[in-house]
């Protein structure tokens, strides 16, 4: 008998932060009247809240399935998509279908030119929580799901040095590695006094057997990312993330041929359509694919697809509340093609009292969470912070 989902539930979500996303705020740095702030480093857009959405699917049986879609900004909006567009073509539906059911959702904007952005991160939340249902309903881990778990546990780079000075931010560096860390990433978007200061700051911190990876933010030129790159390797760089504007895949090509550094890219990417130009042009050596933009389904896709070009995956941990970053996980430990995944100590440390889970990140791993499904359920004090 088919167990049909009935119900699809949102939740908008928005949790104050004691200190910006990626550090304290640059000096003239404007917050506007509904929360947000523009970093100059990387001219991206940012919340002074963590936002996301998390979204809750029920079958006839009672049993319920928890996703979270990204919702970095207007959450609220990402939840009317959901509700408006996506709970009617899930309704009725078996989960046993997810992978056709995402198909179906997007395929159903097409026509309209939706294929990226708030569309399928809506879509992303709700094919992780009918995947969560469908464990849950067979009782096994996601992991299993897709084909069985390649890593017991999963190893990590330390995301982020927040500080006001390069010392402070190769002190806190310095400070991880302390805990039993191996790998940092520092973001070129707060390096005041430049990258290679910040990187010679950071290995003088750390030590020579630190692996230290930078995200450049797609800040620059082809031949001005070569040459910084070829810079920063005088003090062993490890990787080099997103040096060119996303659009760019000449140039991004380019880079990856020219230098000796593995060059990585992949978070702000959705779909198999939008890697596979990049894949062809050999744009990268790593994939960072972030599952609060593609769900389960793509994310799988993505890095089988990584496999067939040889490239390793580093999945990207954006803004979320802990579902995303479990269903990272479980994907992660399918992959034979994973390499380390992003550690954001300031979100996942924080956001852990909000919802129920065995998963812990402790002495340069993460642990997967126990149990069926994707292994988060959201506690009742999380429900204070969904916005209307
Ligand atoms: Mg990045």
């Amino acid at each position: 008998m088919i167990d049909r989902i009935i119900s699809l539930e949102l939740f908008p979500l928005a949790i104050p932060r004691d200190e910006p996303y990626l550090g304290p705020l640059e000096a003239g740095t404007a917050v506007n009247a509904h929360g947000y702030f523009v970093r100059p480093g990387n001219k991206t857009i940012y919340s002074t809240h963590d936002q996301s959405v998390l979204v809750k699917v029920t079958s006839e049986s009672g049993a319920v399935g928890w996703g979270e879609s990204f919702g970095v900004t207007v959450p609220d909006v990402v939840a009317q998509i959901q509700k408006q567009l996506i709970a009617p073509l899930v309704i009725g539906r078996d989960p046993h279908d997810v992978v056709m059911i995402y198909e179906d959702l997007y395929d159903a904007l097409r026509v309209r030119g939706f294929y990226g952005g708030f569309w399928v991160d809506a879509i992303a939340g709700v094919d992780m929580a009918i995947w969560d249902l469908r464990g849950k309903l067979t009782g096994l881990p996601v992991y299993k799901l897709l084909g069985g778990r390649r890593h017991e546990r999963i190893p990590v780079y330390v995301s982020g040095l927040p500080g006001r000075t390069k010392e402070d931010r190769a002190a806190v560096g310095k400070r991880w590695i302390d805990r039993g860390f191996s790998a940092l990433k520092f973001a070129a978007a707060v390096a005041d006094e430049g990258e290679l200061a910040e990187m010679k700051a950071i290995r003088a911190a750390v030590g020579p057997d630190v692996k230290i990876l930078v995200d450049l933010h797609w800040h620059y030129t082809a031949l001005e990312a070569i040459q910084l790159i070829h810079k920063l390797d005088e003090y062993d760089l490890y990787l080099a993330e997103a040096p060119v504007a996303s659009e760019d895949i000449d140039g991004q090509a380019q880079v990856a041929r020219s230098v000796k550094t593995q060059v990585a890219i992949g978070e702000e990417l959705r779909t198999v359509y939008e890697y596979r130009p990049r894949f062809l042009a050999r744009c990268m050596n790593v994939i960072q694919p972030e599952m609060a933009h593609t769900g389960i389904s793509a994310f799988w896709q993505i890095g089988q697809l990584a496999q067939a070009f040889h490239c390793k995956v580093m999945p990207h941990a954006t803004i979320n509340v802990g579902i995303v970053q479990a269903a990272s996980l479980q994907v992660s430990a399918a992959l034979s093609n994973l390499a380390m995944h992003e550690y954001q100590h300031s979100i996942f440390d924080r956001n852990l009292q909000f919802v129920d889970t065995s998963m812990r990140c402790a002495d340069g791993y993460f642990t997967l969470p126990e149990g069926p499904g994707i292994g988060v359920e959201p506690k009742e004090e999380l429900f204070e912070y969904v916005i209307s």
